[in-house]
């Protein structure tokens, strides 16, 4: 195969190895067919493991979308009536979950802290003990937008306690940091295949407590595309997805799956974090400053302030890098500049390093300084 290998360092889509894109190339099949739902029942095992998931205690439930679909379903399906959802908020990706609890109009707690520190937890805990209607805590695992890590066993364990399930936005850390479904005190967790996976665009999953999922079967249904208790009860019975599922990419994850075990949890994380690493140590040469402190960052993604230089200018240092094989992507604070740099994928130091290479020829076309400058 003769395919064009980019380095994405955006936050996902990763880059795929060439073995999980061929994958993808099968003869045509009916997703119906019994030989398709027997790979989906050996996928949904596989997922539900990477978090030492027990299998009496937890499932896998897929859906086709993208991530995003995973915090609609978790927060519509499985909030009983006259209950509230306490989103504990300090960036992009649990704002997005406060956003879909506005749009279904689930009554919720929206505890907001600043995006560059992890959340008080007193603060979380006050909540709890005066809002005894919270059945439902959501926060976000790697806040993707700065690479922020919160605490989620401290606040898995406060949910608990005060009597709540917890559900944690686990898309760009699943299949990376390593991560117990049950020490962790999660009850629900999510991601895409495209992210830690490794694998292709379309299919997500929830892996989930099973008693949880069963007692939902009585809540107010608020989606019939997007009902989890719907999802899980049909593949229950039948081995399916209720609806048409995105074949090929269920290939490739498949693939992917292999990959991932013949990797193994340790090395693969390790080598995420020497990736990482590279990353800092690159971005720490040409003078440039992180926008969280290091000690709570993930150790997947990296969020550059811009510099103060007038000739900085993030687009055409993108294109520059985009035309030789390199992505890098923008933050996403409000009003505040920087750029991202993810150890996601099937990469390793050397493409970090050639990266470098390209990114100061970038710097050096554009006549930005190097170091680059703050004024502050
Ligand atoms: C990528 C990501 C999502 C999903 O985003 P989509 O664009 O819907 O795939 C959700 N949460 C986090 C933390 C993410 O990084």
């Amino acid at each position: 195969m003769n395919i064009k290998r980019n380095v994405l360092l955006n936050p996902g889509p990763s880059t795929t190895t060439d073995t999980v894109k061929m994958a993808q190339i099968v003869p045509d099949i009916c997703p119906r067919e019994k030989e398709f739902a027997g790979l989906m029942k050996g996928l949904r095992t596989d997922i539900t493991k990477i978090v030492h998931g027990d299998l009496n205690k937890y499932t896998t439930v897929l859906f086709c979308g993208s991530g995003t679909i995973n915090i609609d379903v978790c927060l519509n399906s499985l909030l009983p009536e006259g209950k509230k959802v306490l989103v504990v908020n300090n960036g992009a990706y649990s704002t997005r979950a406060v956003q879909i609890c506005e749009y279904y109009g689930l009554p919720h707690i929206d505890l907001k802290f600043p995006v560059n520190e992890q959340p008080d937890l007193e603060a979380v805990e006050e909540t709890l003990k005066n809002n005894p209607d919270i059945y439902l805590v959501h926060t976000t695992h790697n806040e993707t937008g700065t690479g922020l890590l919160n605490p989620i066993k401290e606040i898995g364990a406060l949910a608990h306690q005060y009597g709540a399930i917890f559900s944690v936005d686990t898309t760009s850390s699943f299949a990376m940091i390593p991560i117990d479904i049950d020490e962790y005190n999660i009850d629900f967790c999510m991601a895409s295949a495209q992210k830690g996976l490794m694998a292709m665009t379309g299919l997500s999953f929830i892996v989930g407590n099973i008693s949880e999922i069963e007692k939902s079967r009585d809540y107010p249904k608020r989606s019939y595309y997007c009902n989890l208790f719907r999802q899980y009860d049909y593949f229950e019975k039948t081995g399916e997805m209720n609806f048409t599922p995105p074949v090929q990419t269920v290939y490739a994850t498949i693939q992917a799956l292999k990959e991932y075990y013949a990797e193994g949890e340790e090395a693969k994380w390790a080598r995420h974090t020497r990736v990482f690493n590279a990353l800092h140590a690159g971005l720490d040469k040409l003078g440039f400053k992180d926008f969280i402190p290091r000690e709570i960052q993930s150790g997947l993604v990296v969020a550059a302030l811009y510099p103060d230089d007038p000739n900085w200018d993030f687009f055409k240092v993108h294109d520059y890098c985009y035309e030789r094989g390199f992505t890098i992507y923008p933050g996403k604070v409000e009003k505040k500049g920087m750029f991202r740099l993810c150890a996601l994928g099937a990469i390793d130091v050397p493409d970090i390093e050639n990266f470098f290479k390209v990114f100061e020829e970038a710097l050096k076309v554009n006549n930005i300084q190097i170091p680059v400058i703050y004024n502050k």
